[in-house]
């Protein structure tokens, strides 16, 4: 209504101005200035409609004219047109450039298809996974792009619960699992997600799962073949029955062993089991693994101990020593009978280094990174005749890295093996006096006791 008051108020007030000229000098002077008015009306609004067309030419750089009146009224609300389509056109590029930065930093593939299934628009992860470029591939149909026959069947299959696992057209070490999803009018967006991690870790798990199978098939197909063989022949002479009881204990044992090591390794696996920290005396865990080795060697080797550091260690003395007495295990087992083993102690740079050095049958450079790999084995049959289960340098490895430690290992085929764990320096503390606190160097420290 606010537009109307004023014209009318002016109408009414020329109008008015009329009649009192019609009266007062008759009606040829109210015509003549009727008149007169209407010329200076048609004149206005014919500049007000050029002021009008020069603006609307340029409606994006000059703003609109300024005027008093109904035509002032008529260039303020197209002002506003003007700043509030200016507006909703820089919210739509702010929300544009906010949609362009999160879709770069979307790490899946992303692909826009039109009903024809040419490409309209494509983010910076799809050259990654599929080769595509936004620039240079809108407007390309993604048939002709990317040809292999399963993609080309997923896409005729429009089934939008399938998912499509594939390898990357431009990299075959990326697995990628590929879904369509529709959207707006007949569109579809293509999406390529990385799941390459995802499926080695399931080839991990199967694999796993695959290998204690087979480590338990055997003994239990030995446990159940002797007890049948008991059950239907229940007369059989005490030392048959004897010898097949023994057998029977010797593979359960292999079993239990197995458990005991996959129990190990998944108590160190799990996050929760924090490491607990003591002092670890180093040159008395060592006494006691050569004695160990002694014992497991019956006669067969000639065991030395080296110890040039009484550096003690911080750690798990319990994780410790059985990631130390593997080695020592490992070396008994496999050196051939004669041979010989040495513990040995010592710091190197700061560091902490036990190692043992055997004589035995070594190892070639190619199994040597796969060593601490699950059920990794040279000679099965070897591993498994002397009582191995394939996972006790897993566990070295694992304890090992808990310690912020490593696997030092140096051998080569039939010039024996030296397996070093080597513990960093934040770790090993030197002997000190107990009465000076002075650190004593390990040869002073060995003269003076004699
Ligand atoms: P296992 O229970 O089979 O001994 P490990 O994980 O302890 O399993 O060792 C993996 C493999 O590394 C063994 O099967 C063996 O082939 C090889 N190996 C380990 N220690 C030695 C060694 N001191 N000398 C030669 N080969 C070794």
């Amino acid at each position: 209504m606010g537009f109307w008051w004023r014209p009318l108020g002016v109408l009414a007030g020329v109008l008015l101005v009329a009649l009192i000229l019609w009266a007062g000098s008759g009606w040829v002077a109210a015509l003549g200035f009727l008149a007169g008015i209407q010329a200076f009306v048609m004149l206005r609004r014919l500049w007000q409609e050029y002021r009008l067309a020069r603006w609307l030419e340029n409606p994006e750089e000059v703003t609109p004219p300024n005027a008093m009146g109904t035509w002032g009224d008529i260039f303020y609300r197209l002002e506003k047109l003007q700043r509030r389509q200016r507006d909703s056109r820089s919210e739509l590029a702010n929300a544009l450039e906010q949609f362009e930065h999160a879709a770069q930093a979307v790490p899946d593939g992303m692909v826009i298809l039109n009903g024809s299934e040419q490409i309209e628009w494509c983010n910076p992860a799809s050259r990654k996974y599929m080769g595509l470029d936004s620039e240079r591939d809108s407007g390309q149909f993604i048939r002709y792009l990317m040809r292999q026959a399963p993609f080309l069947e997923f896409l005729d299959a429009v089934d939008y619960s399938r998912r499509l696992v594939c390898k990357s057209p431009v990299n075959r070490e990326i697995t990628l699992s590929m879904q369509l999803i529709p959207f707006g009018e007949n569109k579809k967006l293509l999406v390529a997600r990385d799941i390459t991690d995802l499926e080695r870790v399931d080839a991990m798990r199967r694999d796993f799962i695959a290998n204690v199978s087979h480590e338990l098939r055997t003994p239990l197909t030995v446990v159940g073949g002797f007890v049948e063989t008991l059950a239907d022949a229940p007369d059989l002479p005490a030392t048959e029955s004897r010898r097949y009881f023994d057998l029977m204990l010797d593979h359960t044992r292999r079993m239990q062993h197995l458990l005991d090591d996959l129990l190990t390794l998944s108590r160190l696996e799990s996050e929760e089991h924090s490491l607990k920290d003591e002092p670890v005396n180093m040159p008395e865990l060592a006494r006691a693994l050569q004695t160990e080795a002694e014992s497991l060697s019956r006669g067969r080797h000639r065991i030395s101990l080296r110890l040039d550091s009484s550096a003690t260690l911080r750690g798990n003395l319990q994780e410790i020593r059985s990631a130390l007495g593997n080695l020592v295990s490992n070396a008994v087992r496999y050196t051939p009978e004669g041979g010989e083993i040495t513990l040995a102690w010592r710091e190197r740079d700061g560091e902490g280094v036990f190692s043992v050095t055997d004589s035995g049958e070594g190892i070639a450079a190619e199994h040597i990174p796969r060593l601490t790999e699950r059920f990794y084995r040279i000679d099965r049959s070897r591993s498994r005749e002397t009582g191995g289960t394939g996972l006790g340098l897993a566990i070295v490895k694992h304890v090992l890295t808990r310690h912020g430690a490593r696997l030092d290992v140096q051998s080569a085929p039939g010039k024996g093996s030296t397996f070093s764990a080597i513990f960093p320096a934040s770790r090993i503390q030197p002997y000190s006096s107990p009465e000076s606190g002075k650190v004593i160097p390990f040869r002073e420290r060995e003269q003076a006791a004699g």
